[in-house]
This record gives structure tokens, sequence and C-alpha cells, in this order.
């Protein structure tokens, strides 16, 4: 029998061998580690601290009084240097916190209740209080996704193990020697939300995570593990849903709308440290891998690193970089600087070298209708980039652009090469600006 999966999207070649069987590493101290008081959807934080302030791994450094916010942890015990904007993975510069590590790592915790004494609310706070979001980088606050209205009610949850953007391993690493949290960071997420029935939904070519999870859910009624096509993008929420549930997210809806919540492997796992041993979120695995790297890894990484340290730990640059990425190579942002920070929401870092990114000089579009086939959101790219082209925003909006989930599969089987996210983002922005307006 064929995996489940979903209409449209596109095979494409894992590139995963370089880093699929390493054990995720600890790196040693870096020198210094800048934490950005804005990693999340929301306002950003204020600071907490001054300069001149000795900080424990684990204090709250900045927070806000929004509900749809996240705290920030220092991750390393040491000085605050400077309270100062610094590059940011988007390109843009954010208020941070520059903090010099003692090599001591005295650390806070988290108070946490008896596990018997667990409800739904006390997790919620937890959650926020760790500072836990969205760690599959839409950095959405958890705590909010965990507080569905009750005329919302979840009755499923899904544990997104598919992670199908090429190169990146964290995930699968992360499944396999974190097997035990995870499915304890799926217990709780069901109790919380009071859902009857919790899934891990993991690709074919994860083998070895389906059977560990299998072995240690076999006794588990309310839990199931869903092997998955490994088609791209599987891993978008709306389409792990329509292969596990065969249940459709409206247009302009989220997953809460037809009673689902999901959550990524390694957002459920953090979840699961906060709760059971008050550990804020300080920390997370990510690949540093490519045809570029030297020697690529999984790491576990204090948030604040530099990319620079991380490149220099896996042996540095193989050959002349031409594209670092964040992110994966489909949805991931390039950079410019290697002194931007790993954040909450970094996957992975990915570098090219120059022979695999030179810039491609785009041709009229042939009209051979492959942009249309991969589409999994069934829009007609071609015309919506056409439009954007010719400056008719409006027109772009009613062939459904917003609707668009920026998986990069029709750039990617383009054959002349139309730059479909640029013009597809930049429709965008128009339109959110004009809404918020
Ligand atoms: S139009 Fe958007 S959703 Fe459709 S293939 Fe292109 S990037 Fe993906
Ligand atoms: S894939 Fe490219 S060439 Fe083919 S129809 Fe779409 S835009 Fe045109």
């Amino acid at each position: 029998m064929r995996p489940r999966t979903f209409e449209g999207g596109i095979y494409l070649l894992g590139r995963k061998e370089a880093t699929q069987n390493k054990p995720i590493e600890d790196i040693p101290l870096p020198p210094e580690v800048v934490i950005p008081l804005h990693q999340h959807v929301g306002p950003p934080c204020d600071p907490l601290v001054q300069k001149g302030d000795r900080v424990l791994a684990g204090q709250k450094i900045g927070d806000t009084d929004t509900f749809i916010s996240a705290p920030i942890h220092a991750s390393f015990s040491g000085e605050v240097k400077a309270i100062e904007p610094h590059p940011y993975f988007t390109g843009t510069e954010v208020l941070s916190v520059v903090v010099v590590p003692d090599g001591v790592q005295e650390e806070v915790r988290l108070e946490v209740p008896d596990q018997d004494k667990l409800t739904p609310d006390r997790v919620r706070s937890i959650v926020r209080e760790a500072g836990i979001v969205g760690l599959s980088g839409t950095v959405f606050p958890t705590h909010v996704k965990l507080s569905p209205p009750k005329e919302r009610p979840i009755d499923s949850v899904i544990i997104n193990g598919c992670e199908c953007e090429p190169y990146l391993t964290g995930d699968y690493r992360s499944m396999l020697e974190s097997t035990e949290s995870l499915i304890v960071g799926l217990k709780i997420i069901l109790m919380t939300v009071g859902a009857k029935k919790g899934y891990f939904g993991i690709g074919v070519d994860k083998a070895e995570a389906i059977k560990r999870i299998e072995d240690l859910t076999a006794r588990e009624q309310n839990i199931e593990v869903v092997p998955l096509d490994t088609k791209y993008p599987q891993g978008s929420e709306r389409h792990l849903i329509k292969a596990i549930l065969g249940r459709e997210v409206p247009r302009d809806g989220v997953p809460m709308d037809i009673g689902v919540l999901v959550q990524n492997v390694a957002t459920t796992i953090a979840i699961t440290q906060a709760v059971r041993e008050g550990k804020p979120l300080m920390e997370r695995v990510l690949t540093v891998t490519g045809p570029g790297i030297k020697n690529p890894k999984n790491l576990k990484v204090k948030i604040g690193t530099l990319v620079k340290y991380l490149i220099e730990r896996c042996g540095g640059f193989e050959g002349e970089p031409g594209k670092i990425i964040f992110g994966g190579v489909m949805r991931g942002e390039a950079q410019f600087s290697l002194d931007v920070p790993v954040v909450k929401g970094s996957q992975g870092i990915v570098v090219l070298p120059k022979e695999m990114a030179e810039i491609s000089s785009p041709r009229p579009c042939v009209r051979c209708g492959r942009c249309v086939k991969v589409c999994p959101m069934s829009l007609i790219p071609t015309f919506i980039v056409t439009y954007v082209m010719e400056d008719k925003i409006d027109e772009a909006n009613a062939a459904g652009v917003l609707e668009c989930i920026e998986c990069g599969a029709c750039g990617l089987i383009c054959p002349t090469e139309i730059p479909f996210i640029q013009y597809i983002r930049f429709a965008k922005n128009i339109l959110l600006k004009e809404r918020k307006t």
C-alpha cells in the first residue's frame, strides 16, 4: 500500500546522507552570545536586565505583557556586555542582549508541580514562562496554540515528523534520541487541549524513527503512527492534516477550525522539558550542512550562538561559499553576514558552494503547466507571477496569492527559472500592509 499523502507537490532528493546517521553533538562554550529580544510572532520583549548585570542560564531577560508573545531567557550564565541592535537573519536589526559566558553555567529552572497535579492551565502557564514557540520556524507562541476557545474544541493532535526540507536532519535525530520525551510531550498536549487522539505523521524515509515510536507506543490506544509519503511539502500543516485525517483546513482558516492541533517535534520535546524539568527554552537542535560545509553535523546549540562559530565547529567552508541559508533550501532565508545569531526558530544552516548558487536568468514562461501541476494549494502560479510582474496586485490577490504557502515547488520545477517566491512575497507584503491600514 502506498503511504498516505496529498494532491500536487514534488518529489525532491532528500540529500540527508551527510548527517542523518550522526548523533546530535553539544558544542563548546562560544566567546559570546547575542540573544535577540524578538524571536516570536507578536511584539518584541522589553529587556529585564542591564549592561554589567550577571545573569544565570535560564534567567528571564526579556518579556512583555502581551498574550501573543513569549519571554526570552539567557542561554548561558555570564555578564551582560551590551544591550544593542544586532543583525538578525531576516536582514533587519533587532535589539539584543549580548552575554559573555563565564563558563560556570549556573542555571535557574522554573517551578513545576508534581506531575499528578498538572492541569491544563498550569501547563499553559509553564509553557508561556518557558518561552516556547513553534520551533519549525513559525515561532507562534505555543501557550496560545494550547488555548483553543471553547467553541472550537480540539479532537486530534498531530506531531509533525516529516522534516521534508532537503538536507535537514535535526528532527529525525531528535525522534531517535529523545523518543520518550517526544511521546510524553504528545500526552501533555492531549491532556492540555482535551483531545482524544494523537498521531505521529512521519515520512517513510525515516523508517528507524517510525519503528522506534511504534514500538514505544504499541500499548497506547489513543496514539497512532502514520507513515507518510516523502513528497514535498508534506510537512505543511494543511497537507499533513489532509493526509492523516482526510480533513480540509478552510482556505482562510486554521487547523483549530476543524478540531486539529499540529505541533512539531522540537516544540513537543521542549514542552516536556519545561513541564517535567522546569527547563526554559534556551537551546535547540539544528543541522549545519550542505556541500559547502567541510564536516556537516547535527548540533545542540544555545540560542544566541553566532553562525560563524557554528561553521568553525563544523570544520569551516568546503571551497568558496556561494549561498548561506538559514532554514532549508526550499523555504529558508539567504544570509549576507555570518554575525547573525541562532534563534528559537532556526532549524538549520545550509551552505551551498558557489557553483550551486549561481543567480538564474529568468526567461519568459513557455506555458508548460508544470507549476500548476505541482502547486499543493491548487493555485495557478504562472498567472499570479505574471500579474505581479505587471504590477496588477489586485488581480494577483484575486488569483489567491495570499493562500500561497511559499513552499517554492513552482520555482523549482519551472524550466524558465522564474523566481516565484520573490514576486509572491512582494505581492503579499503589499496586500498585508493594506489590510493593516
Ligand atoms: S504558488 Fe505558492 S503554494 Fe503554489 S507551488 Fe508556488 S510557492 Fe508553493
Ligand atoms: S512552470 Fe514556468 S514555464 Fe511552465 S507554465 Fe509555469 S511559469 Fe510557465
